[in-house]
């Protein structure tokens, strides 16, 4: 499969070359030339294939045969080790949780699949990959995770100091080996700046890589979880409505290629925090991106999604199709938290800020009796503990994974600026 950029000034490229170079050569995202829908006597026979069949047919167009078979099917094995329940919340939704994997956030699952396919790609090289990437939280935990231990590959990740939790620092600090942590004396900003400034800089001579969902090799595997759910939900005979509490939009976008490739998914809302760059787009057509605001769903802080371009290819840069089959909506920290507290006490379901504003989305739209909705589920309460905890007066019970990486000792090079950054890149 080739990919092209959207910049529309590089060459075509392979899933290989895609994967690890992160961006094109014009700065530009990757997208693939072709969607291939899949066959009508998947969809009907879905129940009986396992979540690793699945995955394999839904991924492998997009690898070709740069992967062999075999390999690829021992990748998903490697990336799907978890499974991704359907909880009812009330008569017409369901939270889907993508949250049980080792950092229990749905990030894990593009992380770990990613740091496998540069594993085999680069099992012959001599050159090791650096991995840099910027976190405000959740993408650093799964990224150090997914990585740890890759053979050829190391990983630097950037982090605001102070201004991750507790948890999401510890995750992404403690773990060592081919993983190092620097804590930036910034906001998330200032460390995302100094890793663009790093891609262009022409002196660092190490190879240098994304895990942003940038990266296809993140963003496509998190398709998969929208066929596991159509696989529980076929049988009630309803239109699915899918709302994704989204920030860069990297999950939004993988599901409307699932859509592409067949999935019989009726409509897309993309539920916001403040951030409202996109749901102002859907109104008048004008993208005006803008500083992300802080709130309490943080991972969705983002003030200029960078998936967003992805979408609009998507739907062939028409804003009335786009319009037809995606809903943007964005809602306050107190809307959220009222929703939290909604949620818990109709139900006795405790969601986290992400998942709320996911089915405020779900609300804000309505559904009809013929439909039903869905709401993704993207992190464990704990990874937020502090809003939710007060938020309902309860106490969350500590997973065990968790539990053992908070008695951990933390690591963490401090930084001040890009400069620092450079002279630990040249070492
Ligand atoms: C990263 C993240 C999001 C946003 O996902 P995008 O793909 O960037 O839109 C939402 N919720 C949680 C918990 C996250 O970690």
């Amino acid at each position: 499969m080739n990919y092209y950029s959207l910049n529309h000034n590089s060459p075509k490229t392979s899933f290989k070359n895609a994967v690890i170079s992160g961006i094109a050569p014009d700065r530009g995202l990757y997208f693939p030339e072709k969607i291939t829908p899949l066959s009508s006597d998947f969809f009907k026979n879905i129940e009986s294939y396992t979540h690793h069949e699945i995955a394999f047919e839904v991924i492998k167009q997009f690898v070709g045969d740069e992967i062999p078979e075999e390999k690829l099917k021992e990748i998903i094995s490697e990336t799907i080790f978890f499974d991704f329940p359907l909880v009812k919340i009330d008569e017409n939704s369901a939270s889907l949780e993508l949250f049980h994997g080792p950092t229990m956030a749905f990030k894990d699952v593009g992380a770990k699949f990613m740091a496998k396919c540069l594993e085999f790609f680069n099992q012959h090289n001599e050159e090791e990959l650096t991995v840099l990437v910027a976190t405000s939280g959740d993408t650093g935990g799964a990224v150090a995770n997914g990585f740890l231990g890759t053979k050829g590959v190391n990983v630097v990740i950037l982090y605001p100091s102070g201004k991750v939790s507790d948890i999401q620092e510890k995750q992404l600090t403690t773990l060592g080996q081919n993983i190092t942590a620097l804590e930036v004396d910034g906001v998330f900003d200032d460390c995302q700046e100094m890793v663009k400034t790093a891609f262009l800089d022409s002196e660092i001579t190490r190879k240098l890589t994304s895990a942003n969902s940038i990266n296809i090799a993140r963003w496509l595997p998190q398709m998969f979880y929208f066929f596991y759910a159509y696989k529980e939900l076929k049988r009630l005979k309803k239109d699915l409505i899918f709302s994704v509490p989204s920030g860069n939009f990297g999950n939004i976008c993988a599901g409307i290629v699932a859509q592409k490739l067949g999935l019989p998914i009726k409509h897309f809302i993309a539920a916001t925090n403040i951030n409202d760059t996109v749901p102002n787009y859907l109104i008048d057509g004008t993208y005006q991106p803008k500083p992300s605001k802080a709130t309490i769903s943080n991972a969705m802080d983002v003030g200029n999604p960078s998936n967003f371009i992805r979408i609009q290819e998507l739907y062939q840069n028409d804003f009335e199709t786009l319009k037809s089959n995606f809903s943007s909506y964005s809602f306050t920290d107190d809307e959220t938290r009222e929703t939290l507290k909604k949620i818990y006490s109709n139900s006795g379901y405790i969601a986290d800020p992400h998942g709320a504003v996911g089915y405020l989305g779900l609300k804000k739209r309505g559904l009809n009796s013929s439909e039903f909705g869905v709401f993704l589920e993207t992190a464990h309460p704990v990874k937020f503990l502090d809003v939710v905890e007060e938020t309902l007066s309860v106490k969350v019970e500590i997973p065990a994974q968790i539990q053992q990486i908070m008695d951990k000792e933390k690591v963490a090079t401090k930084i001040k600026s890009y400069q620092e950054l450079k002279d630990y890149l040249s070492k």
